[in-house]
């Protein structure tokens, strides 16, 4: 059986909480699918429609596209073999 791991939900990317002044790792997935996560310290919003998170959202989306855009390579390679 292949290897079917969604990279995107397994990778991490580092999102800066203002209240507690951290950096928190949620998955990539969830930075570019929710619009805001919750701080698992201090319980704050981390908003990430907010543009002081404009730069984390963007390249956690472009990671993503490519991530999408390998595992389609893969699986047309795997559908016809050369
Ligand atoms: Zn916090």
């Amino acid at each position: 059986m292949a290897c079917d791991v969604d990279t995107g939900a397994v990778f991490k990317y580092p999102v800066h909480c203002f209240g507690c002044d951290q950096a928190f790792y949620f998955t990539l997935r969830k930075i570019a699918e929710a619009k805001k996560l919750a701080c698992p310290v201090c319980g704050s919003d981390i908003n990430l429609t907010d543009e002081a998170y404009g730069f984390v959202v963007t390249s956690v989306k472009e990671t993503i596209a490519l991530i999408d855009q390998s595992s389609r390579d893969l699986q047309r390679t795997s559908i016809a073999p050369p």
